[in-house]
């Protein structure tokens, strides 16, 4: 996805958000939009049955080095999502994306010059980028 989509996607948002301008009204939103992809993962398991979800201690050596840990990291998830748990996902998802950019809009933030700093960080940091 290139830079034109991202400011393409954003000034989309902010000629259709009429009725949320306030930006208690866009972090709200924001919020329940993104407990709505949580919910869409959660249903995946708990009503579909697609995905499995077996949680438990990460079992990694002592002796293991940065470079070997992922390889001993699950995810935890056995399966994956069906096509109609994963079109609910992907839907909540786009519009986690939509309130993200309607709140950029409203702190009149880029939201792709933010996905560019993030990008140069993680490029120029890698692991030490986390936090
Ligand atoms: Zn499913």
């Amino acid at each position: 996805m290139d830079s034109t989509t991202f400011n393409k996607f954003q000034d989309s948002v902010s000629k259709v958000l009429v009725r949320h301008k306030s930006i208690l009204d866009v972090v709200t939103k924001y919020q329940e939009s993104c407990a709505k992809v949580n919910r869409a993962v959660v249903k995946s398991a708990t009503s579909c049955g697609c995905i499995k979800i077996s949680a438990e201690r990460q079992n990694i050596p002592d002796d293991a080095s940065y470079e070997e840990l992922s390889g001993y990291m699950s995810s935890h998830i056995d399966g994956a999502p069906c096509d109609v748990c994963r079109d609910k996902i992907e839907k909540e998802m786009g519009n986690h994306l939509f309130y993200l950019a309607a709140l950029c809009n409203t702190l009149d933030l880029q939201l792709d010059d933010i996905l560019k700093s993030q990008l140069k960080n993680i490029d120029t940091l890698g692991k030490y980028s986390l936090y």
